[in-house]
């Protein structure tokens, strides 16, 4: 087991930090790149400083996010500086850029590195990004990944599927590809359309919320010991409230106390639930 571990980690601090805005897809669900356009990314300087501030804090880890994260350029130049403190690193792309990376990644030491996929083929895939080839470089990416970290255990590789309204038919199909293309773990989360209403007609009724329960269920048993699909009680609860967590159940919550979320502004919360509200603190 790698120092990101994908499944269970005691006593983690995890970081989840949208480092930029800036996207090279147009995913019809998201908002992030029009939504902080017109905000100043936050500098190296800074960030570096925040990096030294987290240092205090045992067994943290940094999650990249954004935006695309690749198109950060000082990416790995925070994700090596990080890494000295004895941080864990790990993020989430698109995968357009991937292929050319896989260098800065395997070099760098990153732990965890996780790829968006929507779709078993470019049509749902392309379709849910908004830019064609899209699915085509990502599968590249994986790929060109798995075959360089082959004689290393790191980084842990996931794909991350948003389930929708459009997609939930080949659900199935696309744990299956990640078992065929052979990464470590699948994400599969229920897409939450922004407050703005763009993108509300991909999201899952309750029966195709159902439906992608069933089809995690069935796929854990049939790939149990292959691909770890996320699926624990938890988070098929977390499923059920459509990606929302629900204050009144008896689930424990994470945030501020094992969890925080830092926007491309700097601003930092509890989780990302809250973004909406004025940030207490900037970095
Ligand atoms: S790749 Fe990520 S940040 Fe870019 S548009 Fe899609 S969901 Fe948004």
């Amino acid at each position: 087991m790698n120092t990101y571990q994908i499944n269970k980690i005691k006593n983690w601090f995890h970081i989840s930090w949208q480092i930029t805005s800036k996207c090279n897809l147009k995913c019809r669900f998201c908002e992030v790149p029009e939504r902080f356009k017109s905000y100043k990314e936050i500098s190296s300087r800074k960030a570096i400083n925040f990096i030294k501030k987290l240092k205090e804090i045992d067994n943290c880890r940094i999650f990249w996010g954004g935006g695309e994260p690749l198109l950060r350029e000082d990416l790995f130049y925070l994700s090596n500086y990080a890494k000295k403190l004895g941080m864990s690193i790990g993020f989430v792309t698109n995968g357009v850029l991937l292929k050319d990376k896989v260098n800065d990644i395997l070099e760098c030491g990153i732990n965890l590195v996780v790829v968006s996929i929507d779709g078993s083929s470019p049509v749902i895939h392309d379709f849910h990004r908004g830019v064609k080839g899209a699915y085509t470089n990502a599968i590249e990416g994986i790929k060109c990944l798995l075959t360089y970290r082959k004689n290393i255990s790191e980084p842990s590789i996931a794909i991350a599927t948003v389930a929708t309204h459009y997609n939930i038919s080949d659900l199935g199909n696309i744990i299956d590809l990640a078992a065929k293309l052979g990464v470590d773990a699948i994400f599969i989360r229920p897409v939450q359309p922004p407050s703005s209403g763009k993108g509300c007609d991909f999201a899952l009724s309750p029966n195709e919320v159902s439906m992608a329960i069933d089809v995690i269920q069935q796929k854990k048993n049939e790939y149990e010991g292959i691909i770890h699909i996320q699926a624990s009680e938890v988070y098929i609860q977390h499923f059920r409230n459509i990606g929302r967590w629900n204050i009144n159940s008896n689930l424990k919550c994470f945030a501020g106390k094992n969890f925080l979320h830092i926007t491309p502004k700097g601003e930092v919360y509890p989780c990302w639930q809250f973004d909406t509200c004025t940030a207490k603190y900037n970095i």
